[in-house]
């Protein structure tokens, strides 16, 4: 009886999770790695959206690169994933279907160690889609920090930028292929122009610039 739940594989989902540039594919790869190493049937997915690696292979910001399969969503992806495999990996989880956190739910079910990685935040600095269901429903959560291109301080946040500019609160999420650029911000550099709220019109003060200078007394309030 001992036995048979000593045999019983327990499986899990871990998210790796943070900012762009915070290393999250680094370490996917390293946990992929390290999972072959101790002989373990790996499967490695990835988007087939994500146009910044070539197709089937991921390749980090540092230059790494990795094989993959790329799938469209949820339910090719999930009718490649053999009954033997141990370890299913998924690199720029955001960029799936909803159904890829149920298909994580069943895969750790039935004793397969899930390992994704995927922004948790989308560049406005709002909760990126359905992650936060992922990282409710995770064993395991690592949330890496990048640097601040401003400030050098911990970033948490992904600056969207478009001709070099913070783009709109309004702006579509995703917009493949378009002239842009990122950069990791902290929560203070982090700009995100028409916020709904904000008041309109009122240029943020940018980090380290003095304070304007408090208005003049009035007069009668000194008498009092
Ligand atoms: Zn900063």
């Amino acid at each position: 009886m001992t036995r048979r739940v000593a045999d019983k594989r327990t499986g899990s989902i871990t998210v790796i999770t943070g900012s762009m540039f915070a290393g999250k594919t680094e370490e996917l790869i390293r946990l992929v790695r390290r999972a072959m190493h101790a002989r373990r049937r790996v499967q490695v997915f990835k988007s087939a959206l994500e146009t910044r690696a070539e197709t089937e292979l991921i390749r980090t910001h540092d230059g790494i690169v990795f094989s993959a399969a790329a799938v469209r969503d949820t339910a090719e992806m999930e009718a490649l994933i053999e009954p033997d495999t141990d370890l299913v990996a998924v690199e720029e989880v955001q960029f799936f279907d909803e159904p890829v956190v149920d298909l994580c739910c069943r895969l750790a079910d039935r004793g397969v160690t899930v390992i994704t990685a995927g922004l948790d935040q989308d560049f406005r600095g709002m909760p990126f889609g359905f992650m936060p269901r992922l990282l409710a429903l995770a064993e395991d959560v690592y949330k890496l920090h990048a640097i601040c291109k401003k400030c050098g301080a911990d970033a948490s946040r992904t600056q969207r930028l478009i001709d070099g500019r913070p783009a709109s609160y309004h702006d579509p999420i995703i917009l493949i292929g378009a002239e842009e650029s990122y950069e990791a911000r902290c929560r203070a550099c982090h700009e995100v122009t028409n916020r709904p709220g904000a008041p309109a019109g009122k240029p943020r003060r940018p980090r380290g610039a003095a304070k304007p200078p408090p208005p003049p007394p009035q007069i009668g309030s000194l008498f009092e």
